[in-house]
Formats: structure tokens, sequence, C-alpha cells
């Protein structure tokens, strides 16, 4: 098989070794239901409350109840269920508010679910960002009021790595009332997070992002938040989460946020130069390029570089070619190529934002797959321009 240059760990990652091998008894061994009164069961369960554990320990999150059991930390199917247990939870427990604030660039597993709000009568703040990704905390202090139920906003964006300020945020929220949640998809495992210290409430994130299987994640809730699950059924999960636990995934997130917890250093040591070293040289390489997001304040994984006047698709294409693989900054929407909805909040002009890539690291890539992006982008950049009418007529 040719060799794979994975650059796009913030759409998902391997699983790691370590991971993969907590979960294996889970499918044939250690098969019991958690809920079961006997002991084959009762030993199912108690590997989730060690998961539970390991999760609370990556994020800092404190409440241990009689039996052991960090009630902060909630298994979910992913990181989207998470967001909308959170926000779902918020508008039914503050039912006399209704109002949503969120921003402009979080991921569709929050602005979806605002559009579904709205049409149903809610109102929704989405706050724009300047031209670095960036939110202005005086518009966010202007449209939180006494109506609104939730202000969501992500920790980190996943397509530029822009980290918000959600602790300042958080305390604007709760000086109105409000609650205050975040989506920390791509935050988690990349950067420290210590919610004992925090006046955030609710907490998403996802095992895809961070080296554990696709289809689980968890959603932290702060002790003394009320919660209504949307979900119901059995009493799973202290009754906030209905459905049989997927053990084996749920092991494997906690194994998962042990490791990350182990290497977490490595995120703004080793990663970080990988990205740096980058961005160094294609800004050395290759002419009329931009670097986006808060470049003072990102995730220290994440590259968004714009090739203008070309396509990123085209870009992808030619990259395949050579084992490389990395993401687009455009969605395909019915037939025609719109630049994603991040880059267009960020105000950049067509010419730059539809041939936006994203790389994204993780501390399984080297320096050799930095070389050899850098042997094959200059090429493909260059090609692409010389078919490219907006490169000629620019
Ligand atoms: N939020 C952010 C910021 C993401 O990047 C993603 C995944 O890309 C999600 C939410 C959705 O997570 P999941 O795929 O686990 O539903």
């Amino acid at each position: 098989m040719k060799e794979v240059i994975y650059v796009d760990n913030n759409a998902t990652t391997a699983v790691a070794p370590e991971v993969f091998n907590v979960m294996k008894p889970f499918f044939t061994e250690l098969y019991g239901n958690p809920s079961s009164i006997h002991s084959f069961g009762g030993e199912v369960a108690s590997h989730i409350e060690k998961a539970r554990r390991q999760v609370a320990n990556l994020i800092g999150a404190d409440f241990v109840d009689k039996n052991g059991n960090n009630t902060e930390i909630l298994f979910t199917s992913c990181g989207t269920e998470s967001n909308s247990s959170a926000i779902l939870s918020a508008i039914a427990i503050k039912d006399d508010r209704k109002k949503i604030v969120t921003s402009e660039v979080e991921h569709p597993a929050v602005l979806n679910l605002c559009k579904e709000l709205e049409r149903k009568g809610y109102t929704i703040e989405y706050i724009p960002v300047d031209d670095n990704g960036r939110i202005d905390l005086d518009l966010v202090r202007k449209v939180i009021d006494e109506n609104t139920a939730i202000v969501s906003i992500m920790w980190a964006n996943n397509e530029t790595g822009t980290i918000f300020p959600v602790e300042k945020i958080a305390q604007i929220a709760k000086a109105k009332g409000a609650l205050f949640h975040t989506d920390a998809v791509q935050a988690v495992g990349k950067l420290p997070i210590n919610m004992k210290e925090s006046s955030i409430d609710m907490l998403s994130l996802s095992g895809h992002k961070l080296h554990a299987p696709k289809g689980v994640g968890a959603l932290y809730v702060r002790r003394g938040t009320r919660f209504k699950s949307f979900l119901l059924g059995g009493h799973q999960e202290f009754g906030r989460r209905a459905g049989t636990e997927n053990v084996p995934s749920i092991v494997a997130l906690g194994q998962a946020c042990k490791e990350a917890l182990e290497h977490i250093a490595d995120e703004t040591t080793n990663v970080k130069k990988l990205r740096d070293y980058l961005e160094e040289r294609v800004v050395e390489l290759i002419p009329e390029i931009g670097i986006n997001g808060d470049l003072e304040n990102r995730l220290p994984n994440t590259s968004s570089i714009s090739f203008k006047f070309i396509e990123g698709e085209a870009i992808l294409l030619l990259l395949n070619q050579y084992g490389i693989c990395a993401s687009s900054g455009s969605a395909c929407t019915t037939g025609s190529l719109e630049p994603s909805h991040v880059l267009r909040a960020m105000h950049l002009p067509y010419t730059s934002a539809h041939g936006t890539i994203r790389f994204s690291f993780s501390r399984y890539n080297t320096m050799n797959d930095v070389e050899v992006i850098l042997k094959h982008l200059p090429d493909v950049i260059t090609t692409l321009r010389n078919i490219s009418p907006f490169w000629q007529e620019r």
C-alpha cells in the first residue's frame, strides 16, 4: 500500500494501539451488561467507572459520589450528541428564557440544532468574528441578557484552530443567569483543561478526535447544574442518558484520555514544531498564500492555509496522489462549491477561501511527513495556478 501521510487529525484520528488493546476483551470476554445484578455485569460496570475517572482527570472534573463515581461525566455516542444534550437540557430547564447565544463559526453540530430551534420560535444570536476569527467580548456582553437560556461557544475552531475566550464568556453568561456550554471537541487532549478552576457549566468532547474510536463521546455537567435528558429510557448514566452503554468504546475513551494527559506536553512541543515548520517553509516556498485564524491563539496542531486563485478540492486531489491526506475549507453543497461558513464569517475573499487547505497534526506525525508535504506541495500549487484563469488575470 502507498505510504499515507495523514494530516487530517481534526477530522478524525487513528485509534492508539494501547487504546485498541484495552477495548478488545469487552467484545468477547467481558461482554456483560453493566446494569445487570450479577457480578459478570458488575465487573463491566467497574470498568465504565474507571473510564469515567480517566475522562474526568483529563479535564480536571471534580465531583465523586459515595460510590466513587465522577458524576460530572456522562458518556454519549459522539460530540454531536453531547452538544445537543447540553443545549436541549438548558432550554428545557430554563423554559422561561427563549434566547440562545452562539457564534457564526460553530460546528454544524451546534449550528444546525440552533437553526432548528429558530424555526421553533427561539431567538438565536450568532456572534460574528473578525478577520482573524476572533470574538469581541463587548459584543458578547451586548447580546447576553435575562432572556438567554444558554450560551454555547466552541473552545477551539475545527477549521482554523482559533481558541476562544470561553472562560470569560462563561462568566458573562453566568452574570445574566444563563448557562454556558462549550463544544470542546477540538480542544480536549490538545490544550490543558481544568474544570475545577472554571465557570463553564457543560463541556462536550468526542473520542475520535483524541485517538479513541468513532461513536463515543462525553458531556461534562458541572455538579449542581440541573440537567434534563432528551433521550428517555433506562436509568443508565445516573438517569441522565438512557441506553445500554457502548462499553468497549467507553473503556477506549478512558484509556485515550489517560494517554492524552500523559502526552499533553507533546502538543505544544513536538506537534506544534511540525505545524510551525510547515508554515515557515510554505511561506518561503510559495507566493500568494495566507495563514488563517488567530495566530497568537491557536491550537498547536492546526494550520489553515489559503493558496490564492486555485481550488482547494483540486489541491487535495493532487496531494492525494502522493498519499497526503488533508482537508479543504470548503463544503460541497448541492453541486456548487461554497467556501466554508467559517472562512466566510472571517470575510476571506472568495479567491482565498476557495483555495484553503487545513493541515492538522497529531503526536503520530513526524518531520518526515512534513518533508514529504513540502516536497510535493509547491509543484501542486504551481501546476494548478498555471491552468487557473484567476491566477493569470490577477
Ligand atoms: N464539534 C466540533 C468542533 C467538531 O470538530 C466535531 C467533529 O468534526 C464535532 C463537534 C462532532 O463530533 P462527532 O463527530 O463526535 O459527532
